[in-house]
């Protein structure tokens, strides 16, 4: 046991706490780039003075983008993780609409960042902005602060030991899947289903060899939202995955509903069990992603413990902030 002789200090003169350094913290940027990848998907560029501070992890990284508002252009707000408490208590007509995207690709050293981001027409102010962006352009990201205390929030993405992988999602959960692909390990195993309006929105991916990877282009397959893809789970899960395997961990039939005309459905297991067969991470329109929760839980009997559910948009609804 270590003992030591040295009086502590009196209370008035003791160092005053460290300032806590948030985790998760607005960057002011600009667009630096924009290619239009396909009809679907524009990559913007963004730059900041900050940048470089930017958390680094990648994988499905979560980001809050605030959104210039006609007139207003973008509030200021704290740059620490009281903006959130600050952004509410603006007068309607300064608070800035906020979406949530992924970052496709951090250069801190650039002090860049990219986010794809999906135009769905004019409907919602992100694929509004997106479509009309320029360069120079201002807005404000709140993302990992790679000095935080914990540069890793805002990451779903937690496969543990499980020796194989299904990924799953359409154009919203593309640029996240295609950065967990680059970052897998060489030697993983498994199979990655993209749904995506047109043919000409498939990308390359870095995926590891072992690991498929198939566009399924929606106005081939004539069908609406989800078709494809749901098809193609159910195949490849039905071929790939049985019950022996995975065991149902809870009994088949205890699914609770989740009621997502007033509920986000978001249903992450904070640690996936060691030993696990496979890991899957499924995210997009939130409809599709229950139904797809369903089969693979209800109907398959894969354990909850081992699959992430995340609706990104729902039909219908504009993002609730
Ligand atoms: C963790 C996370 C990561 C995400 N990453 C990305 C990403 O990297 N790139 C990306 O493009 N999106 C991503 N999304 C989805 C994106 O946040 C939503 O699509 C968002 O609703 C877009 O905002 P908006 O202002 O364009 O539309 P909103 O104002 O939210 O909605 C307006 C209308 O448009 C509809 N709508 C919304 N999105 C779509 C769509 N994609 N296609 C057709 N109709 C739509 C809504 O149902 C609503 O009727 C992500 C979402 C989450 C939760």
């Amino acid at each position: 046991m270590l003992t030591s002789t040295i009086a502590p200090a009196p209370a008035a003169t003791a160092a005053a706490p460290a300032p806590v350094r948030p985790s998760y913290r607005p960057f002011a940027v600009s667009v630096a780039g924009i290619r239009r990848l396909s009809d679907t998907f524009t990559r913007v560029t963004f730059t900041g003075p900050d940048l470089h501070d930017f958390g680094t992890v990648g994988l499905d990284q979560r980001v809050k983008v605030i959104l210039p508002l006609p007139e207003v252009g973008i509030s200021p707000l704290p740059d620490d993780e009281s903006w959130y408490q600050a952004w509410r208590l603006l007068p309607d007509t300064h608070r800035n609409p906020i979406r949530t995207y992924t970052v496709r690709a951090v250069r801190p050293a650039a002090r860049e960042i990219d986010i794809d981001f999906v135009a769905h027409g004019e409907a919602g102010p992100a694929s509004r902005w997106v479509t009309h962006a320029a360069i120079g352009d201002e807005l404000t990201i709140v993302g990992p602060n790679a000095l935080g205390e914990n540069p890793h929030s805002g990451v779903e993405w937690r496969p543990g030991d499980a020796r194989s992988v299904l990924l799953a999602g359409d154009e919203t959960a593309a640029p996240a899947i295609c950065a967990i692909l680059a970052a897998l390990p060489r030697d993983a195993r498994g199979c990655a289903f993209i749904e995506v309006p047109h043919e000409a929105d498939a990308m390359d991916t870095a995926a590891p060899d072992g690991v498929q990877v198939t566009w399924l282009a929606r106005a081939k397959a004539a069908g609406q939202h989800g078709t494809a893809l749901e098809a193609a789970v159910r195949d490849w899960t039905t071929r790939s995955v049985s019950m022996a395997e995975t065991g149902p961990a809870l009994p088949v039939g205890r699914l609770a509903d989740v009621d997502i005309e007033h509920d986000i459905l978001w249903e992450v297991p904070e640690e996936t069990h060691r030993g696990a067969d496979l890991y899957a991470w499924l995210a997009g329109e939130a409809g599709v992603i229950k139904t797809l929760r369903r089969f693979l839980v209800s109907e398959t009997g894969i354990d909850r413990r081992q699959v992430a559910f995340m609706g990104y948009w729902r039909a219908g609804h504009a993002e609730a902030n």
